[in-house]
């Protein structure tokens, strides 16, 4: 039977692992190149030396936005990928070191994605139906699969709850003033500029505060301090009353968290006993929860998508 090779690619890092059955095992790790065709054939090399051959699967997890039309991706930290088709580009570097094309597409899929069908498939959302994962990292992202199926939607924009002009323009004099901060989607106030790392920082500083870490903010509100306190407080109250509306839409079972911010244990418990008051069927059980599959998230993502792509070949 073919084997499986899954990629997670990050700004720092590209990771690669082999699968087989319920088992992931991580190969290799190495920094990611800052140019392009170095980007390309230090990662057919890794696939080469990994023993990758034509029958075998490739699928990829990226962090960035996967443009369905001509394979482009845009994201941040991979600012060389935007205007090209790395999933053709390094086929074909693969198949000039295996000497013949890969028989099967190598599969690309978002991060935030990946770490929907991860959690859905191996971690914190496996005996759930309807799974509606999220990401508090840096921003904020998400993602919902429903009985082991993606759901993509418009353009690939389906779970994408930190989007959009949520935050009410408001008086700075009002409690609790959280600024209608500008979004890189073009939009102002969206959840995304207050619900990540930064976002938390950002607002922190807002209420006149001097700057502190997002990790300072939340041992602060941990040890009492009043200035935390209270910008954790307007945190989780916005934040879930974004997150209310959401579940209330997708009717969602259960949603496991990711990002850097899914470590601060209090926090998550704050946003689920707060969500799980707002939603429009409340829940005695814990929804909102730390995932399982952490930090190799993507990796257990496309291998569960490839393992999809298999079984229905
Ligand atoms: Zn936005």
């Amino acid at each position: 039977m073919s084997k499986i090779y899954c990629l997670d690619i990050g700004g720092s890092f590209i990771k690669l692992a082999t699968g087989n059955g319920d088992d992931l095992q991580e190969v290799e790790a190495v920094a990611t190149p800052p140019e392009y065709g170095a980007f390309i054939d230090r990662t057919a090399d890794l696939l080469a030396a990994a023993g990758i051959g034509p029958r075998d699967r490739l699928g990829v997890s990226i962090a960035g936005s996967i443009d369905v039309d001509n394979g482009s991706v845009h994201a941040a930290q991979l600012p060389f990928l935007a205007s090209v088709d790395f999933g053709s580009d390094l086929g074909a570097a693969i198949g000039v070191r295996l000497g013949t094309p890969l028989k099967s597409a190598i599969r690309i899929e978002n991060d935030a994605d990946c770490f929907a069908l991860a959690e859905a498939t191996f971690g914190a959302g496996r005996t759930f139906d309807n799974v509606f994962a999220i990401i508090l990292g840096t921003g904020v992202g998400g993602s919902q699969v429903y009985r082991g199926e993606l759901i993509r939607g418009f353009g690939g924009s389906a779970g994408e709850w930190g989007h959009g002009p949520f935050i009410q323009k408001q008086d700075p004099s009002t409690p609790g003033f959280v600024p209608q901060f500008a979004c890189a989607c073009g939009q102002k106030g969206c959840i995304n500029t207050m619900g990540g790392a930064r976002g938390l920082e950002a607002m922190h500083a807002a209420a006149g505060n001097p700057l502190r870490d997002s990790k300072a903010i939340i041992d602060g509100w941990a040890g009492g301090d009043t200035a935390c306190t209270a910008t954790v407080a307007s945190y989780v109250s916005l934040l879930t009353d974004a997150l209310a509306v959401t579940l209330n839409i997708t009717g969602a079972e259960i949603v496991p968290v990711g990002g850097g911010l899914s470590s601060a244990t209090a926090l998550i418990s704050a946003i689920d006993s707060g969500v799980r008051h707002k939603v429009l069927r409340p829940r005695p059980e814990p929804l909102v929860i730390r995932g399982q599959t952490g930090q190799n998230g993507g990796l257990w993502g496309i291998y569960a998508q490839i393992l999809k792509d298999r079984a229905a070949a």
